[in-house]
């Protein structure tokens, strides 16, 4: 026998079975973000490479260790990491600045990150997600913050921890970059290698740092009480007071958290995390920020824009599975070509409807029938010659016969 090819590291089919859970989180996308006025877009899965180098950061991990890099007619191109660089290069490719504001997209499909698999982290994975364009009031910020909350209650997820803290913009920022990349200056050689590269890079990052050394170093009070400190200026400040106004009036719980930074580079101001509690290690399901300078440096007008993104596999690891649908009607008959007909014109009336394209024994096609349908079709001899069907209901067992063009009112 040839040799079997097996399915990349990372990477995972969705099998027929499961296919069900994704659709829910599809569907309900659809109807929660339509009702906030969401248009979706389809960006394509590869893209020039520099637009991630610009659009996510080249100081990111994404950038830096994640992406699917690779050549073709000496173009460098890379599987999409995450979305929003692409919607914004689509936004400005096709003059959406144009558009009267808010422009309002979301997105859904697979995402390619070079990560080490484990549970809730793929190598290929899916997230949906939604961006805003052109809105720099709070009121944007809150309603964004609002769609996430509420398309995750869509789906029956109720025990949410929303995250929230302010970068504030490049001036305020930089003061306070310079501030704790002093305090952390005794610290340097003790901070982990990655930190090492942030310290010069992007300080900010530091603060997000999972491994737990640089946890400790930051929580030392000398230190915590910089990290800490307000550094936000009065425009910044009262965007940001004005955004937890809107949320106490919606009566959203939220935490606020200092060393909430996130991993893209592109964020200013707001930023959030969504984390639910059920789900162990990577409770993480929905991120997101403001970036109001990610269009100009992509090459657009100067656009404020916000979004979130969330993961999809980690949405679905915390709900409950959806059961296959079962066909309306499965047609048992020795018969076959009249089975065909019959199948045929119930499709036609709107019902999913099988018959035994092996024409198999009448006991086995009735045993199929209880498997996958929630009515037998019966069409032996007699119902042929009485152009009739006799209908079997496979819960309760009840049958009744009736004539072939009632059949479709009846399943
Ligand atoms: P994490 O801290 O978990 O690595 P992140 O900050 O890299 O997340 P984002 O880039 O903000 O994540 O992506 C948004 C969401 O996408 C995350 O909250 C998570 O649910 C999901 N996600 C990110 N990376 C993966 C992955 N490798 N596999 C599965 N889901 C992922
Ligand atoms: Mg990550």
């Amino acid at each position: 026998m040839a040799k079997i090819i097996n399915v990349i590291k990372g990477t995972k089919d969705i099998l027929p079975q499961d296919v069900g859970e994704w659709h829910r989180l599809e569907e309900t996308a659809l109807k929660v973000f339509s009702k906030y006025g969401y248009q979706e877009i389809r960006t394509p899965i590869f893209e020039a490479t520099e637009l991630f180098a610009r659009g996510v950061g080249d100081t990111t991990d994404i950038v830096n260790k994640e992406m699917y890099t690779f050549e073709k007619s000496e173009r460098s191109l890379t599987l999409r990491p995450e979305n929003t660089a692409g919607v914004v290069r689509s936004f400005i490719e096709n003059g959406m600045s144009r558009l009267s504001a808010p422009v309002k997209l979301w997105y859904k499909g697979p995402m390619f990150r070079y990560e080490r698999p484990q549970a809730g982290r793929q190598r290929q994975f899916h997230q949906v997600g939604v961006e805003m364009f052109g809105i720099k009031q709070p009121a944007a910020d809150a309603e964004v913050i609002l769609l996430a909350i509420n398309y995750l209650k869509a789906l029956g997820l109720n025990d949410l921890e929303v995250e929230l803290n302010s970068l504030g913009c490049p001036k305020c920022r930089e003061e306070y970059k310079a501030k704790i990349k002093e305090v952390l200056k005794p610290e340097f050689n003790n901070l982990c290698e990655d930190c090492q590269t942030r310290y010069e890079k992007n300080p900010l990052r530091l603060l997000d740092c999972k491994v737990e050394s640089c946890q400790a170093i930051f929580s030392k009070p000398e230190i915590k009480e910089v990290i800490f400190s307000d550094f936000l200026c009065e425009e910044c400040a009262e965007h940001y007071s004005q955004l937890k106004e809107y949320l106490d009036k919606a009566k959203v719980k939220y935490t606020e958290n200092k060393l909430l930074v996130r991993g893209l580079d592109y964020y200013n101001r707001t930023v959030f995390e969504i984390k639910s509690n059920d789900l162990g290690s990577q409770n993480a399901v929905c991120g997101g920020g403001r970036y109001d300078s990610l269009v100009k440096n992509l090459g657009g007008e100067d656009t404020p824009a916000i979004g979130f993104a969330m993961g999809m596999e980690r949405l679905n690891a915390l709900l409950p599975k959806v059961e296959p649908k079962l066909l309306d009607g499965y047609i048992v008959s020795n018969s076959p070509v009249e089975a065909f007909a019959l199948a045929e014109e119930l499709r036609a009336a709107g019902k999913n409807v099988e018959f035994d394209l092996a024409n198999k024994k009448f006991t086995k096609q009735l045993e199929k029938a209880s498997k996958v349908a929630r009515y037998a079709l019966i069409l032996g001899e007699d119902e042929i010659k009485e152009n009739a069907v006799s209908v079997k209901n496979l819960e309760t067992s009840e049958q009744i016969k009736v004539s072939r063009e009632n059949v479709s009112e009846m399943v």
